[in-house]
C-alpha cells in the first residue's frame, strides 16, 4: 500500500523526522482557512498516489491566504495522471537552498534494504538516476540497521558542513526506524531539502508499506481509502482476485499464478507487453470470469484481452460459461483470444461455439494470436 504524503508525514513526525506542519484540504475555502492558521508563506500539494507532481502543476508557493485559495482551487481541478486530485495538502513552507535525496528500499535481489542518497535530489532525481546514475550513492544496511558513525560517514562526502552531516545522519537514522518498525518496503524523502541557515527538512515523504505485515499494522486500515484505488483494484480486491496492473495493452486473464508469469513470459518473448497480471485462482465460477473481464476492461490501454487457462481443479467449461455470460451482459469492445486446455475442455469448446467462439489448445498459438490482433489494432 502506497501512502499519501500527509499520512507518510504523520509517520515521519512520529519518528521524530523533521517534517513542517501542515494539513489537508479538500475545498479551496478549507485550503484558506488552513494557511491563515500556519501564517507566512504555504506550499499546496496535490495528494495523489503518483510521482511528478511538481511538474504536473500540483505543488504550488502560495503568500497569504487569498493566493493558498486560488492555488487550492487550480489544483483541485487538476488530473494526475488519470488521477483527479481530491486532496490538497497545506504545508508551511521552506526556503531551499540544496535538494538532497534520500531513500531506503528493500532490495529484493540483495535480500537486504537499501541506502540511496544524492545530492542532487528534487524532481529531476529520475533524470539524474538515468543519466548520471554515479550520483547516487547506494549503500546496503544489513538487517541489524546502521550505527550513527555509519550514517555520518554517508553523509560526509555531499555535506561540508559539519552541523549537517549530524542532522542528516539522523534523519537517516530515524528513516531507518520509520522503515523497520512501519514494515515498508520504500521510505523516501526527495527533496530532503537545506535551508539557507543550514537546516535540515523532509519536504516530501513518500512512504510504501509491504501488504504483507499488514496482520501486525491494525491502524493501517485507517490509511487505506478506497477512492484511491483504480475501479480495477478495488473490483480484485473486492472479489479476492491478484490483480496487478501492468503498462501493456494485452489483457490477460490466467488461472494460477506460476501460470500467469509463465503468459507473462511467453507475451514479452513474443514481442508483446501484458497490461496485467490476472489470476483467478483455483476453483473458478462463472462469476470470478465476469468480475475478471470487469477488471481487465476498466483499463482503457487494454487493446486485446487472451484468456489462458489450464483446466485442473479450475473446470474449463465453467470458464466458457463464464465469458459467455459475461458478453451477454455486456459485448466486448476489443478482440477475444480464448486458449483452454484441460478438465472439460470439450464440453468448454461446445459451449463456446455455440456463441461462435472458438479457442485454441496451444498456448504459443494464442499468445501469438493476441499479440497479432494487439497490433491490428494499431494498424
Ligand atoms: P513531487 O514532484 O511529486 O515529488 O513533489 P514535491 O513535494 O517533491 O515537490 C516538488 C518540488 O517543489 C520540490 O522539489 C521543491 O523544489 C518544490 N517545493 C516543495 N515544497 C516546497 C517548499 O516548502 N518550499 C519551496 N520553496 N519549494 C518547495
Ligand atoms: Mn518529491
Amino acid at each position: 500500500m502506497n501512502l499519501h504524503e500527509y499520512q507518510a508525514k504523520e509517520l515521519f513526525a512520529r519518528h521524530g523526522l523533521p517534517v513542517l506542519p501542515g494539513q489537508v484540504a479538500t475545498t479551496p475555502e478549507e485550503a484558506r482557512n488552513i494557511a491563515t492558521s500556519l501564517g507566512d508563506t504555504v506550499v499546496l500539494k496535490a495528494q495523489v498516489l503518483v510521482g511528478g507532481r511538481g511538474k504536473a502543476g500540483g505543488v504550488k508557493l502560495a503568500r497569504g491566504a487569498e493566493e493558498a485559495y486560488h492555488a487550492a482551487r487550480a489544483i483541485l481541478g487538476l488530473k494526475i495522471q488519470d488521477l483527479p486530485v481530491r486532496k490538497v495538502l497545506v504545508a508551511r513552507a521552506a526556503e531551499i537552498a540544496r535538494e538532497l535525496y534520500l531513500s531506503i528500499v528493500l532490495d529484493r535481489a540483495a535480500q537486504l534494504p537499501l541506502v540511496m542518497l544524492s545530492a542532487e535530489g528534487g524532481v529531476e532525481i529520475e533524470e539524474v538516476a538515468r543519466v548520471s546514475p554515479e550520483k547516487i550513492l547506494r549503500r546496503h544496511v544489513s538487517l541489524d540497521g546502521l550505527r550513527p558513525y555509519q550514517a555520518r560517514s554517508l553523509f560526509r562526502p555531499l555535506l561540508a558542513d559539519g552541523s549537517q552531516v549530524s542532522q542528516a545522519a539522523d534523519i537517516l537514522l530515524r528513516l531507518w526506524a520509520v522503515f523497520r518498525d512501519g514494515d515498508c518496503t520504500l521510505a523516501e524523502i526527495n527533496p530532503l531539502a537545506v535551508t539557507p541557515e543550514g537546516k535540515l527538512v523532509a519536504l516530501d515523504a513518500k512512504v510504501t508499506l509491504d501488504d504483507n505485515a499488514e496482520f501486525r499494522h491494525r491502524d493501517w486500515n485507517l490509511w487505506r481509502d478506497p477512492e484511491d484505488e483504480t475501479p480495477g483494484a478495488r473490483l480484485a480486491r473486492e472479489r479476492g482476485l491478484s490483480y496487478v496492473k501492468l503498462d501493456g495493452d494485452i489483457g490477460c486473464v490466467v488461472n494460477g499464478a506460476g501460470l500467469a508469469m509463465a503468459t507473462m513470459d511467453l507475451v514479452k518473448h513474443y514481442g508483446g507487453e501484458p497490461a496485467n497480471f490476472l489470476d483467478i485462482g483455483g476453483s473458478s465460477s462463472p462469476d470470478k470470469v465476469t468480475a475478471a473481464l470487469k477488471i481487465i476492461t476498466s483499463d482503457s490501454r487494454v487493446r486485446v484481452i487472451l484468456f489462458n487457462i489450464f483446466g485442473g481443479i479450475t473446470r474449463c467449461d465453467d470458464v466458457a460459461r463464464g465469458i459467455v455470460q459475461s458478453l451477454e451482459q455486456s459485448p466486448l469492445a476489443v478482440p477475444l483470444v480464448i486458449r483452454l486446455t484441460g478438465t472439460n475442455e470439450d464440453l468448454a469448446r461446445k459451449i463456446l461455439a455455440e456463441r461462435g467462439l472458438s479457442a485454441t489448445t496451444s498456448m504459443d498459438e494464442g499468445v501469438r494470436a493476441a499479440i497479432a490482433k494487439a497490433q491490428e489494432v494499431f494498424a
